[in-house]
């Protein structure tokens, strides 16, 4: 039986946030505080679709300003609720004190189906849903700073920016009122990306675990892992090509709206991207075998599932069925907290959405900073980097008498581009916040999983925040 998503996604937030509070000597009072969400805004507004007026019901959470700005995405989604944005706001606020991101927690939803709309009447619906953020002091580069999510993307962002420029006039910081943004209107390379790419970085990390993954019966190391794919959007589809063409991984099965595809052998995900623009559909992928029924991919043979759509996926009707041994949640919430206790039981390991999907805020960071330098990251070391380098290469070549090719002084004498060193940082980040959550998980024998250790781990940077401000000393 299917539980109710909204509810449960929020109470299984919760529940995780209890039991990871419990195993703390936190003050009380403390932990109530940053429990709660602090600020909602429920709105409703009118938006002339065609001959008549739609009224909209939108959101806007923030669950915690022990940091400022608040950040996180916003939805477009006919499933969009309030408890869902809430959900989502507080797992923004621990996410992003685990990857050491110096913001609260926020989310935003629009409740409407993107795909039912033009683009005119989005670009409406966006630009008003701005408006009423602007009037309630709800968005702003010291305040909140919205970004992509679940059915939105740089298109959104641009208009979001247009909008709050429209009323700002004169802001000089206005551009770091909103990130994921098109390049050319103040994004930063390697955005689009983020999340995917941190999903294969955090993955990846746990499987050079030795101990753990002799435990688990596989051997170390991505290459050649069987991975099941969940949703084929902007976590799902660069996920799979990074972990594909980058690390040697074999989608064996794909999930969509259409239905699920699936190949022991491997699919190419990048040709079935291709496929998919093409008809529409990754139905009928040459080589693939269709599932009589869409929700069993569940329940296919694979090392690792990586849910990359929406929350409460896997839940405890279908838990059981579970062959994987990693569920690597590159989407918000996709397992219920009754579905991780059969998990838990059953050994498999969960690496959880707070860490693993982390990426995509940690370079909207980076975005914010960009634009609050007014500067491309690069531009100040750049030459002086290629030139250095490219001086100690004629040296070695001097010194040791050997000619060093044309391609391989490229590789050296080199300096970084924006998206080198954006990459460099997220890759940073996400290998740097994995060893800080086993670190706690290996040192305080009562953790046995990887979502309470994540939690703990960010649970302790937001009381520091708290006591160091002065409060609850
Ligand atoms: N929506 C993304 C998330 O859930 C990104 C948020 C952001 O970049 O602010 O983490």
């Amino acid at each position: 039986m299917k539980e109710n998503a909204h509810v449960t996604f929020y109470e299984s937030v919760l529940s995780s946030f209890d039991k990871a509070a419990a195993l703390t000597d936190l003050p009380k009072g403390m932990l109530a505080q940053i429990r709660e969400c602090n600020s909602i805004y429920q709105m409703r507004f009118p938006v002339k679709i065609g001959n008549t007026y739609e009224v909209i019901e939108a959101y806007r959470v923030q669950h915690s300003q022990h940091r400022n700005p608040t950040k996180g995405g916003i939805r477009f989604s006919h499933l969009v609720g309030q408890e869902e944005v809430m959900a989502l706001a507080t797992l923004m606020t621990f996410k992003c004190a685990l990857v050491d991101v110096p913001f609260g927690g926020a989310k935003g939803g629009v409740k409407i189906s993107p795909r039912n709309y033009t683009p005119d009447q989005l670009e409406k619906i966006t630009r008003r849903y701005t408006t009423e953020l602007i009037r309630k002091n709800f968005i702003g580069p010291g305040l909140d700073v919205p970004a992509p999510d679940y059915g939105t993307g740089p298109r959104e962002m641009a208009w979001i920016l247009d909008t709050y420029n429209t009323f700002k006039v004169g802001d000089i910081d206005g551009l770091a009122c909103v990130t994921g943004k098109p390049i050319t209107q103040g994004g930063i390379r390697g955005r689009t990306e983020a999340t995917g790419r941190g999903v294969y970085y955090g993955l990846r990390e746990l499987l050079l675990q030795k101990d753990e993954m002799s435990e688990l019966g596989l051997s170390p190391g991505i290459s050649g892992k069987r991975l099941v794919i969940q949703g084929l959007g902007n976590v799902g589809s660069y996920t799979g090509t990074i972990s594909q063409e980058e690390g040697g991984a074999i989608i064996v099965g794909v999930s969509e709206m259409e239905g699920t595809i699936y190949n022991k052998d491997g699919i190419d995900i990048v040709k079935l991207m291709r496929f998919r623009r093409d008809t529409g559909s990754i139905m009928n992928f040459p080589g693939t075998t269709a599932l009589a029924n869409r929700e069993d991919w569940v329940s296919l043979d694979c090392d690792i599932l990586v849910p990359a759509a929406l929350e409460s996926q896997i839940h405890q009707g279908n838990a059981h069925s579970i062959k994987a041994k990693i569920i690597a949640e590159a989407a918000n919430g996709p397992v219920t907290s009754k579905a991780e206790e059969i998990l838990l039981e059953m050994g498999v390991v969960i690496l959880p959405d707070m860490y693993l999907n982390a990426g995509g805020v940690t370079v909207s960071y980076f975005e914010w900073l960009k634009n609050l330098s007014h500067m491309r990251f690069g531009r100040m070391e750049k030459r002086f980097n290629q030139n250095t380098y490219s001086s100690l290469v004629d040296l070695v070549a001097k010194t040791t008498g050997k000619v060093i090719g044309e391609k391989e002084r490229n590789l050296i004498a080199r300096g970084a581009d924006e998206i080198d060193l954006v990459r460099s940082g997220l890759e940073e980040t996400m290998i740097s916040s994995f060893y800080q959550i086993k670190d706690v998980k290996t040192k305080r024998k009562k953790i046995k999983d990887y979502r309470v250790a994540a939690f703990i781990t960010a649970l302790d940077k937001i009381a520091s925040d708290y006591t160091n401000m002065g409060i609850f000393p």
